[in-house]
């Protein structure tokens, strides 16, 4: 989730970054081969870009990598998938495993149950209960969500960072049939209006149900939907908020079907 979209960085800025990532992480990697048969930077590099991520927008950190500003995935889950990805181009036998990493298992989707730090402000605090209140106003999916005030009953947190850049919120996919762990805000942009705090939880909440950004070529087309929805919560640049498109309802009524 990013605003606005004058921030970004130029490519070339990313690109000498991840240069130096990547140098840094190989060289790492080099000296840890023998201890661990983790996939390398670049062949983890490889699997996202294969699936549709941008190659310029992946950043490698300690123990998880960012992808496209606000999608994270930490490092046993992304090597997991690289593990499939590679049995699979090898010709081995196909796991459901990215099926059930993508999205919520039924035990748990039709009430993800989130908890609210107690340093989040109340204007964010609002735009978490309004976005809780958006995904559960879909007819026609058994998607639902709910705000618990007991932290170990939760499936997601939502809490506080700050950081002088471009992301505005940023939040786990699902693992393991799982909801996404959690959605960070940045303190940063605490005076977005309330319309703009309203979209920028909706949306993350997006990702942490499994979706990724319509705007990007990464996961996979859910069939049946749209190709063009550019005004989808799911776009990675934020809107005042208007409401889920069509398309929105479609998909959510698609991947979670009553
Ligand atoms: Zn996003």
């Amino acid at each position: 989730m990013k605003y606005p979209k004058q921030l970004h960085l130029p490519g070339a800025v990313f690109g000498c970054l991840l240069m130096l990532l990547f140098a840094a992480c190989s060289q790492k990697d080099k000296e840890m081969k023998d201890a661990s048969p983790a996939a390398d930077v670049e062949t983890m590099t490889e699997y996202l870009v294969s699936q549709g991520f941008d190659g310029q927008q992946i950043v490698f950190e300690k123990d998880r990598v960012i992808i496209e500003q606000d999608i994270i995935m930490t490092m046993p889950e992304l090597e997991k998938r690289v593990a499939d990805w590679q049995e699979e181009k090898a010709g081995g036998v196909q796991t459901e495993q990215r099926r059930h990493t993508s999205l919520i298992s039924n035990s748990y989707n039709s009430n993800v149950r989130i908890y609210i730090d107690p340093g989040v402000p109340t204007a964010w605090r609002t735009a978490v209960q309004g976005a809780v209140n958006n995904w559960n106003s879909i007819s026609g999916t058994r998607l639902g969500m709910s705000i618990t005030t007991s932290q170990s009953n939760a499936h997601c947190v939502v809490f506080m960072g700050y950081q002088n850049a471009n992301w505005v919120a940023r939040a786990y996919l699902p693992s393991g049939g799982l909801p996404g762990v959690s959605v960070e805000i940045n303190g940063y942009y605490n005076s977005l209006s309330a319309s703009y705090k309203l979209f920028t939880i909706t949306h993350e909440f997006g990702h942490t149900v499994g979706f990724h950004h319509t705007n990007q070529t990464s996961g996979i087309h859910i069939p049946g939907t749209p190709t063009s929805d550019p005004n989808s919560v799911m776009n990675s640049f934020i809107l005042p908020w208007a409401g889920f498109t069509s398309g929105d309802v479609l998909a959510t009524q698609i991947i979670y079907p009553l």
